[in-house]
């Protein structure tokens, strides 16, 4: 039986719980909505001897400065849906969450750490180039999301370290999410494609940067597809031709949800839906 949880504890402060992260280590789970920890805790995924909850640590906000979006990791989706001057990829990824409750419990931070058949915001992100803001006992590191992901449940996170914000840059002009359920309204996610465009005045793609979700633990960047579209004039052909690389070395999960051929054919199908139309 698993020895879960003999601890709870609830900082009123960033600083008391990463001094509380130091002490604790991997014993210690940090919980934001909970929606998500609490399937690694009944399937025994996770097994941790303590909780430290996020919810009374102040990092729910949005704040719009000029050319950079700065999310508090705690700040619940259903807040991405208020907030107006987000880029279009982050609001059409919450609104593809699953249910009201769950995107006013789900936090945005949360849902970076959440594996296939989730990740739908953390999808988004990657699209939008957005940077992670990580602190530990040792001060603050940055890291991109694009170098976050290390394997299944594995990521680059020290054993003392939260995530406090995500931040990003120079947001794309043009961007869109587009995602796959069993259901009509929103679900566990087949596929997932969002991409992040500029475009000049040509139509020619100044900066383009596509990930997919879904068909692996954590959504990646397709640098291939990227690179056969960057600096070119988007034509339905060079969409299809980009189309033929998503899945270039990626193990792509086969189980109940669908088969490995069905996420193939649909993350293709929506990443050429997108893209056509920009063109
Ligand atoms: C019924 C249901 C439907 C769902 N539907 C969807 C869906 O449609 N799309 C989708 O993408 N997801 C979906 N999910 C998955 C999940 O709820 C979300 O991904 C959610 O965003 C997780 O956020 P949370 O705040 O609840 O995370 P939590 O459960 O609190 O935490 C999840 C993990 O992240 C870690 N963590 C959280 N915050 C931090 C932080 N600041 N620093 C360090 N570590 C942190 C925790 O330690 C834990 O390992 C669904 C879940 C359920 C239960």
């Amino acid at each position: 039986m698993s020895q879960v949880a003999s601890g709870y504890y609830a900082p009123a402060s960033l600083r008391d719980a990463i001094s509380l992260k130091r002490r604790l280590r991997e014993k210690a789970l940090f919980v934001a909505g909970g929606t998500a920890a609490v399937q690694l805790v009944s399937k025994m995924i996770a097994e941790p001897e303590a909780i430290i909850s996020l919810e009374k640590v102040p990092l729910d906000y949005v704040k719009i400065r000029g050319n950079v979006v700065e999310i508090g990791a705690t700040t619940p989706i259903s807040r991405l849906l208020e907030t107006r001057g987000l880029p279009t990829a982050l609001r059409e990824a919450a609104e593809n969450i699953h249910g009201l409750a769950l995107k006013d419990m789900a936090t945005v931070g949360g849902n970076i750490f959440t594996p296939a058949p989730a990740g739908d915001i953390a999808t988004a992100l990657l699209s939008l180039d957005a940077t992670l803001v990580l602190r530990g006992t040792r001060g603050v590191r940055t890291v991109p999301l694009s170098k976050f992901y290390r394997g299944p449940l594995k990521y680059n996170i020290k054993a003392d370290e939260v995530l406090t914000a995500i931040r990003i840059r120079r947001p794309p002009r043009l961007s869109s999410f587009l995602k796959q359920t069993p259901w009509r309204y929103s679900g566990p996610t087949i596929a997932s494609v969002s991409v992040g465009l500029d475009l000049d005045k040509n139509k020619k793609a100044r900066r383009v940067m596509v990930a997919i979700g879904g068909l692996t633990t954590h959504p990646y960047r397709v640098k291939r597809a990227e690179r056969l579209l960057t600096s070119k004039k988007l034509t339905s052909e060079l969409i299809e031709e980009a189309a033929k690389h998503l899945v270039d070395n990626v193990d792509i999960i086969d189980d109940a949800l669908a088969s490995s051929w069905y996420r193939e054919v649909i993350a293709q199908v929506l990443f050429k839906k997108i893209l056509n139309r920009f063109i």
